[in-house]
């Protein structure tokens, strides 16, 4: 069933608010720019339009996939050759847009090709009662196509109303059968097309968390923390957004208790280069809404 005509309009402007500030952000990235002042202008912007982050901005470089953002104390700046992928969540309401791109500033043309070339054709292919699996199809033969690999164990996912990750699951590879697809379904596909081994594993460095469980805390620190995070209503949160000299003990404590999740950054083999192209779409009775075109 499609969603009613009031949601439909939160999903449709906030899709427009993001695409329209993830295009604008991606200008301001050139070699010699600050990644902190990139971040900041994006997640500044999506504020202006009053509307909400759904997560921090993710800006992940060359072989870093996904759930890298600034740290605090930010010193990288963009060079000649990086490979840039900016993702976007924003909300109004609760309802969810999440759109990426990636910056080439270097030579890699034909590898954001394949992951634009991948989102395209899923996206051409969503209707009610085509499997999740065989948009995985889709995906795989066109980032193979051009002698990349799709990365196997990154994929889009469902959306609801505060929550970035619900089912059905978009593999980006060839699945037997997966989910039916069904007229009102909100979803995210995501291709990633990679020089590596088209698997991420997690790194050591962390800057995005999530508050998943609601516990009583004795620490002081920590108990700033959730206080600082109420208003997310569960949604992720970066290490920067807490300002507090013991965040990262509080953070670490509330990891413990099984409060907070952390999302590591995750990256395929050093050296390689990974892009991604995103796009939210909702499911009509022959065809798709692509919210964030
Ligand atoms: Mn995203
Ligand atoms: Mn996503």
């Amino acid at each position: 069933m499609m969603p009613d005509d009031e949601v439909l309009a939160y999903y449709r402007d906030a899709g427009k608010i993001a695409s329209k500030v993830l295009k604008k952000g991606a200008s301001l990235i050139r070699a010699g720019s600050r990644v902190l002042d990139v971040v900041e202008c994006i997640e500044q912007m999506a504020g202006e339009n009053s509307a909400g982050l759904a997560f921090p901005l993710n800006l992940s470089f060359n072989e870093d996939a996904a759930h890298d953002t600034a740290s605090p104390d930010e010193q990288r700046i963009f060079s000649e050759g990086d490979v840039v992928k900016l993702d976007l969540g924003i909300h109004l309401e609760g309802y969810i847009a999440d759109t990426a791109l990636t910056v080439d500033l270097g030579d890699h043309g034909l590898l954001l090709e394949a992951s634009i070339a991948a989102l395209e054709k899923a996206i051409e292919i969503v209707r009610p009662g085509v499997t999740s699996g065989a948009l995985g199809a889709a995906i795989q033969g066109e980032i193979e196509a051009r002698g990349f690999r799709p990365i196997t164990n990154l994929t889009g996912h469902g959306l609801a109303r505060y929550s970035i990750h619900t089912p059905p699951n978009i593999p980006n590879i060839s699945f037997p059968g997966g989910a039916k697809l069904e007229e009102g379904m909100v979803f995210a596909i995501e291709p990633f097309a990679s020089t590596g081994s088209g698997r991420v594993s997690e790194k050591s460095r962390v800057e995005i968390f999530q508050q998943t469980a609601v516990k009583p805390v004795r620490l002081h620190s920590a108990r700033k923390v959730l206080d600082s995070v109420r208003d997310r209503r569960g949604m992720p949160f970066a290490r920067r957004w807490i300002e507090d000299g013991k965040q990262d003990i509080a953070l670490a404590s509330l990891i413990n208790q099984g409060i907070v999740r952390s999302y590591p950054v995750l990256s395929d083999i050093p050296g390689s280069l990974v892009s991604q192209h995103e796009h939210t779409i909702i499911v009509t009775s022959d065809g798709c809404i692509v919210t964030t075109a």
